[in-house]
């Protein structure tokens, strides 16, 4: 049975659009994986085929990013969430704390997980202008056990342009929307983590990346899944690994090499963002824009209609028209359309023309 496919345009924040190839070779290589006659949702995790696969994302992770070699590449489960609270269990020591900028709803409830297992406190805080800034950093006690930012904040539509100067205290970044989005120096990081389901693939795979001191001063006597150290010390295979959401990763990661990297990646991406925030700020009768202009991210752009029922009836207009995923978070409402690594330009400058003649419809 065929059934005919509208072409959609897919603005969703995560579980997010994925790169066609990446795809398309899954669907080729589905009921047979590298030769072997079996799909790789059916291998063993400990036959060789599959650690190769592994290996090869692990590599593609490191090529990418430039991983320097004393960090360790994880591929764990339970999402970001998880590591909100493995990040406190494991290097939030007793007698001293840890610091957190709050950004948005993900980096509060990273705090909050903090709060749960020491002394976590606020270093600085966007909250009191519905978190439409990164706020600045003020300088931080040499004596805490970590920084933990958010990188890009997905509800709010903030990303750091350059990240803080923390000096010895290792800075913890949350990456999990805009990781793979542009170039970033790893070696300014303790750690960073990444769901996979917006830039990496889909959802049921974290990435982590730690430094390995980091790993070898965390806190023992902790559950066993819940240690760093149980997840290095077996290459990220103390059990059955998510297999295949890695498979995924693979394939779009080998997309992402083939397009040429992440200075390609940000240049596109940059561009997408810069068409659709043109049109917010060519049209503001109609549209405006959340976050401040030098805060503003390139992979979730966040704006409200001049009034709610408005909002309603461009959503659902966009709709109809194949524009999917426009609408903001259940937590904020208005309107957010979600740029990520593998959204065609084409489909930015279909949500512009149609922003565009909304406008002239509606101002
Ligand atoms: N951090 C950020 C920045 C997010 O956008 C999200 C989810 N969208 C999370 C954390 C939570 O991720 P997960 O669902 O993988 O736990």
């Amino acid at each position: 049975m065929t059934v005919q496919m509208q072409t959609v345009h897919n603005f969703y924040a995560g579980p997010a659009t994925l790169p066609k190839p990446a795809l398309e070779r899954a669907q080729q290589e589905l009921l047979n994986f590298a030769g072997t006659g079996m799909s790789v949702m059916e291998l063993s995790h400990r036959s060789k085929p599959y650690m190769a696969l592994q290996a090869e994302a692990e590599t593609l992770v490191r090529d990418l990013l430039g991983v320097p070699s004393d960090y360790h590449v994880l591929f764990l489960q339970g999402g970001a969430s998880l590591q909100f609270g493995m990040i406190p269990l494991n290097l939030l020591s007793h007698g001293r704390h840890a610091h957190y900028v709050l950004t948005g709803e993900w980096a509060s409830k990273a705090y909050k997980e903090g709060l749960l297992f020491g002394d976590a406190r606020t270093l600085a805080s966007s909250e009191d202008t519905q978190f439409d800034h990164i706020p600045a950093i003020p300088p931080v006690d040499p004596a805490a056990c970590y920084v933990h930012i958010t990188s890009n904040n997905t509800i709010f539509g903030t990303q750091y342009a350059a990240f803080p100067d923390t000096n010895d205290v290792p800075l913890i970044a949350d990456m999990s929307s805009d990781i793979m989005g542009r170039p970033i120096d790893v070696s300014r990081f303790g750690l960073i983590y990444a769901g996979a389901q917006k830039n990496l693939g889909p959802s049921g795979v974290t990435l982590v990346i730690v430094r390995d001191d980091l790993v070898q001063r965390g806190a023992s006597g902790l559950s066993t899944m819940l240690s760093y150290r149980t997840h290095v010390k077996a290459e990220s295979m103390f059990n059955t690994p998510p297999c295949f959401a890695i498979y995924m990763l693979r394939n779009v990661l080998d997309w992402l090499k083939s397009l040429g990297g992440l200075e390609a990646v940000e240049t596109l991406n940059h561009r997408k963002s810069a068409r659709l925030y043109g049109v917010i700020d060519a049209l503001p009768h109609v549209y405006r824009g959340h976050a401040r202009k030098d805060s503003r991210s390139h992979m979730n752009v966040t704006f409200r209609l001049i009034n709610e029922a408005l909002e309603a009836r461009f959503i659902k207009e966009a709709e109809a028209a194949g524009l999917i995923g426009l609408a903001g978070h259940r937590s904020v409402g208005g309107c957010r359309a979600s740029l990520y690594n593998a959204l065609p330009y084409d489909s930015v400058e279909a949500l512009c023309r149609f922003m565009e003649r909304f406008a002239e419809r509606n101002g």
